[in-house]
């Protein structure tokens, strides 16, 4: 059965914003646009004119970039906005719930709290490097529970779920939840996108971003894929023309081959050069753990995570830091290698300065 019966009723009827007709090669008197087109347009399409209501070119290039049909595909204004969307089209404020694992992605929350939804959080296996123990997550859920997301690799631990325990979670929630994996960071990882599962579970959904491996955070772009009936949902609540024209035009150049074959040889830098500071920052002995990661980052936890970090900002070096069950430790996101040199040498000098602070 489709997961669209877990939409918001008044979502479920919603129809789409019913844009004045785009013909090419027409005099467009419909739109109250301006016939002036501005001397200092750069783009390919005219300023003056509002975008497609939903970029079809751009939608048709990302489908076949992340492997799915085009109308499995919602482009949007990076994945955060597909987080928005799918808090706001699935739970009622006040009645439904979200599930989310922790520590992970807080944006999940975020988003859920701005609708007023419920959130129920299922703390991973810090001991078995946060792995996601989907018993608990199941036992966790209740007939509220609309949707779960799953950060795979999570952020901020770098953690993928296995596809079998992804599996177990799809089969046993079936229709009762949509289970949203936000896939982030798979490009930096060994595991192949779960959008190849969306054929057999009907309850799946998939994040993808252009701000990590495509380098294009900037642009603010991103894409939700899943089944087409939520796929048409999710774009009848998503405000009409989101994705502007300079946005649609830059990304269209990035997904060229010669841009995508660099975005590719720089995924594979990144990804040395996460294990060259994973084996180098390792070293240090004020750092106690290292966590494997499959992501462009990696967490540590050091004796002192604010000498650490305050010594690392007098070298102009940042580095993020989370509360709570992570106070000691610290994300480090893989720069160029000249900045992970400086990173380097900023620990160097932690190591002989016990003063930094
Ligand atoms: N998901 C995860 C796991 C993230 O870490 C981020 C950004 N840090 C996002 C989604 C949002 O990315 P964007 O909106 O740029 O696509």
């Amino acid at each position: 059965m489709s997961i669209v019966r877990l939409a918001r009723p008044e979502i479920q009827s919603l129809h789409a914003y019913e844009a004045p007709e785009q013909v090419d090669d027409t005099i467009r008197l419909n739109a109250n646009e301006s016939p002036l087109v501005s001397a200092s347009n750069r783009f390919r399409r005219p300023l003056n004119r509002y975008p497609e209501v939903r970029p079809e070119k751009l939608r048709i290039a990302l489908a076949e970039r992340f492997e799915c049909a085009p109308q499995e595909l919602l482009v949007t204004r990076g994945s955060s906005e597909a987080i928005d969307l799918l808090v706001r089209t699935f739970c009622r404020a006040g009645k439904d719930s979200v599930l989310t694992t922790s520590p992970s992605f807080s944006m999940y929350r975020h988003y859920a709290e701005v609708q007023g939804a419920r959130i129920i959080e299922v703390e991973t296996l810090a001991d078995e490097d946060f792995a996601i123990d989907v018993s608990s997550v199941l036992a966790a859920c209740d007939d509220s529970t609309r949707l779960i997301f799953i950060c795979s690799p999570n952020n901020p631990t770098g953690t993928t779920l296995p596809r079998r325990q992804l599996e177990k979670l799809l089969r046993e929630r079936g229709d009762q939840s949509a289970i949203v994996i936000d896939e982030a960071y798979v490009e930096f990882g060994d595991s192949p996108s779960v959008i190849q599962l969306l054929g057999q579970y009907p309850n799946l959904l998939v994040l993808r971003t252009l701000s990590k491996a495509l380098a294009f955070a900037g642009a603010r772009c991103g894409a939700v894929v899943g089944p087409p009936a939520v796929i048409r949902m999710l774009s009848a609540v998503q405000a009409p023309y989101a994705l502007a024209t300079p946005v649609v035009e830059c990304v269209e150049d990035a997904l060229q081959d010669e841009q995508l074959a660099l975005a590719e040889r720089a995924v594979v830098q990144i990804v040395e050069e996460r294990e060259r500071l994973i084996r180098e920052v390792g070293a240090f002995e004020f750092v106690r753990k290292i966590w494997p990661s499959a992501a462009n980052f990696f967490l540590i936890e050091v004796d002192d995570a604010t000498k650490v970090l305050q010594c690392c900002k007098e070298r102009h070096v940042l580095l993020r830091h989370f509360g709570g069950a992570l106070a000691s430790c610290i994300r480090i996101s893989v720069g160029s290698a000249d900045e992970n040199d400086q990173l380097l040498r900023a620990l160097e000098t932690l190591k002989d300065a016990p003063q930094c602070l």
